[in-house]
């Protein structure tokens, strides 16, 4: 859609799928780098990162990028797990990079649970179908397409575009290619900012655009454990010092806690900017409690919707269980996993002690059994970035409003953030109310989103890149 005025994009754009046949050459080529992304499988069961990078650096080689720009990268002991780093050279060496990051591995899925071959890429009624069609290859591959589009322009940005794919988001056991960058490469991602996946558009269920989102903080998960140890005995002779029930109650006592609300410019960004969209009387307890946090009756009407309860404090819920080791005997051991999605700025520390406190009995011992690196506070909304993003929303969607959020899971920003790379999500990408069905079945995303967050993310990092 390269040189194209907007009105003629904005017939295309209405023209919703009648779109995937457009003839212009620019677009299926995207189309067929984004469909080679998704058909080359990433799971960490099955697939192959290394390949789809190498995939992609061969694109990226095809349109023009020297050698010396491309780079891919494999972490010692995985060579699946690999990645690629290119880069279109800026004319101004003092300016920084900005650097267009994305995770290329995806959820596992099952072909015999799917409706369709979750690796076969497909459009069906103005959707693409396939396993990472939204999480997030769409993205990825609008990266790798920009690149293509600035050298085939023969642009020449004044700081330096930088990419990377990487492997591993998905799996929290996994090598996170992202963290071995932060660790290994730091020079080589170095950028003044960086954007990824995170919060999308909002649509309504009538396709109708409500809210971009811009993803500026986002939570931070810790594993807790909660651990009884007993004499035990026989199950014939019950005492009530029993591990099991030293252990639920415990967890039945922070199962009941909700832990206070805390605002900061992020979630204070969305309920003021959402309030006016959502209105009646959820807007109006949006509008309340970003005046006032400590409105009960307004925080209690917004803790309905399980996204903003999360977004508003810090969560902690159970998520495993285990205990005894036969079935007549009195349980020497009781174990839970109680998971935390800790607000921005928040110590792991002291949410150890606040479910120590909680648990209320010394028989029950809360550890911390895995440190994921280094928390970070969020990046600062600047103008520098926000402005661009607020421009280009209003040549493609005037009217709709680009709205803050804080993301209650967790993108690769985790490791960025705190190598001293701040990092925005933000996608242009409008997904339906059900989310796309990321992570699940039929995983899919409108044809029309993807057409217009290809514009949006390209017009958006050549601003960047221009300014
Ligand atoms: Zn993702």
């Amino acid at each position: 859609m390269t040189n194209r005025p907007l009105t003629c994009l904005v017939a295309l754009l209405a023209a919703g799928t009648a779109l995937a046949a457009d003839p212009d050459p620019s677009y299926a080529r995207f189309r067929e780098t984004y469909r080679e992304l998704v058909e080359t499988n990433t799971t960490l069961s099955a697939g192959d990162c290394t390949l789809a990078a190498e995939r992609m650096k061969a694109r990226l080689h095809a349109a023009g990028y020297p050698d010396l720009d491309l780079r891919i990268f494999v972490p010692e002991g995985h060579p699946k797990e690999g990645g690629l780093l290119a880069e279109l050279k800026g004319s101004d060496p003092k300016r920084r990079a900005v650097l267009m990051l994305a995770h290329v591995d995806v959820v596992e899925a099952r072909r015999e649970d799917w409706t369709r071959d979750p690796f076969t890429f497909l459009e069906e009624d103005g959707y693409y179908y396939g396993r990472g069609v939204s999480d997030m290859k769409a993205q990825a591959a609008i990266w790798v397409d920009n690149l293509v589009r600035f050298r085939e322009q023969g642009f020449t940005p004044k700081r330096t575009v930088k990419l990377a794919l990487t492997c591993g988001e998905e799996t929290n056991s996994a090598l996170n290619g992202a963290g071995w960058l932060a660790q290994h490469e730091r020079a080589a991602i170095d950028a003044e900012f960086a954007l990824t996946e995170g919060t999308d558009g909002d649509l309504d269920a009538s396709g109708r655009r409500v809210a971009l989102e811009v993803l500026a903080a986002e939570k931070v998960s810790q594993n807790y454990e909660l651990e009884v140890r007993n004499a035990g005995g026989h199950s014939s002779r019950p005492v009530p010092d029993n591990a099991i029930y030293h252990l639920v109650r415990a967890v039945d006592r922070i199962s009941r806690y909700e832990f206070p609300v805390q605002l900061d410019e992020a979630n204070r960004g969305y309920l003021t900017g959402m309030a006016p969209l959502v209105g009646g009387e959820k807007g109006e307890a949006m509008r309340r409690v970003a005046a006032n946090p400590e409105d009960a009756a307004a925080v209690a009407i917004l803790d309905r919707d399980p996204n903003v309860h999360a977004m508003l404090r810090t969560t902690c819920v159970a998520t495993m269980l285990s205990a005894g080791h036969a079935t007549n005997a009195l349980p020497q051991r009781a174990k839970a996993n109680i998971n935390c999605r800790i607000f921005p700025g928040v110590s792991r520390e002291s949410i150890q002690a606040e479910l120590a406190r909680l648990a209320d009995d010394p028989a029950v011992a809360v550890s911390i059994p895995e440190v994921r690196g280094p928390l970070a506070n969020p990046p600062p909304l600047t103008p520098r970035v926000m402005d661009p993003i607020r421009a280009v929303a209003g040549e493609l969607w005037p009217g709709v409003p680009v709205v803050t959020a804080l993301e209650p899971g967790a993108s690769d920003a985790q490791f960025m953030n705190p190598a001293g790379i701040p990092t925005y999500g933000v996608t242009g990408l409008f997904t339906d109310p059900d989310g796309g069905h990321i992570h699940g079945l039929n995983e899919r995303i409108r044809v029309r989103s993807v057409v217009e967050g290809r514009e949006f993310l390209y017009r958006l990092v050549k601003r960047y890149a221009s300014e």
